[in-house]
């Protein structure tokens, strides 16, 4: 083997490996560290005085919710003439049809990733769970497990809709959170 062979074989799973590294974190550590927000938010039951809640979440463009949005569909309905071969056919069929609408909603509905979330029922007390990497849009239904209550999440600082507004005051005298994040 050559000197140069050597060192090629010597240096590749290093050059691999930060490789990888790198695209682990330009394509997904960065990019999501950049755009996790921290949202300030209150939940509210009729009948009983609101607890404060902590959020913090992604959001995700028009474009990106769309484009995904259409991938799931197109990919499940692509599913359809290959799937209808296989026992018990129709069902095959039926739950890819109807998977393929029930994503596209999910995904096309879904403004946030959620990242953490902390809050606690307004009528037991009893905190909150809102799955990490859930797609919600906001203001949001949580059930409580605990009292069957289902409190409203609404995020108070940092609303989502005033960029969809752009800056317009909000009917709630909400405040903008600051966009300082690089
Ligand atoms: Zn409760």
């Amino acid at each position: 083997m050559t000197a140069r062979g050597v060192v090629v074989r010597r240096r590749l799973p290093g050059v691999l490996g930060g490789l990888a590294g790198r695209f682990r974190s330009v394509a997904q550590y960065e990019a999501e560290r950049q755009k996790v927000r921290r949202f300030v938010g209150r939940l509210d039951l009729f009948g009983f005085p609101s607890t404060p809640a902590v959020l913090e979440a992604v959001r995700r463009s028009r474009w990106e919710r769309t484009s995904i949005a259409i991938l799931a569909l197109v990919g499940c309905w692509a599913l359809i003439p290959i799937v209808m071969f296989i026992p018990p056919h129709i069902e095959w069929v039926l739950a890819a049809f109807i998977g393929g609408i029930v994503l596209f909603w999910r995904h096309w509905r879904g403004e946030y990733v959620v990242k953490r979330f902390e809050g606690a029922c307004p009528s037991c007390q009893t905190p909150l769970d809102v799955k990490t990497g859930s797609l919600v849009r906001f203001p949001r239904a949580i059930p409580c497990y605990s009292c069957h209550h289902e409190p409203w999440l609404e995020v108070v600082e940092g609303d989502p809709t005033e960029e969809r507004s752009h800056g317009a005051p909000h009917q709630r005298n909400t405040v903008a959170l600051s966009r300082d994040t690089p």
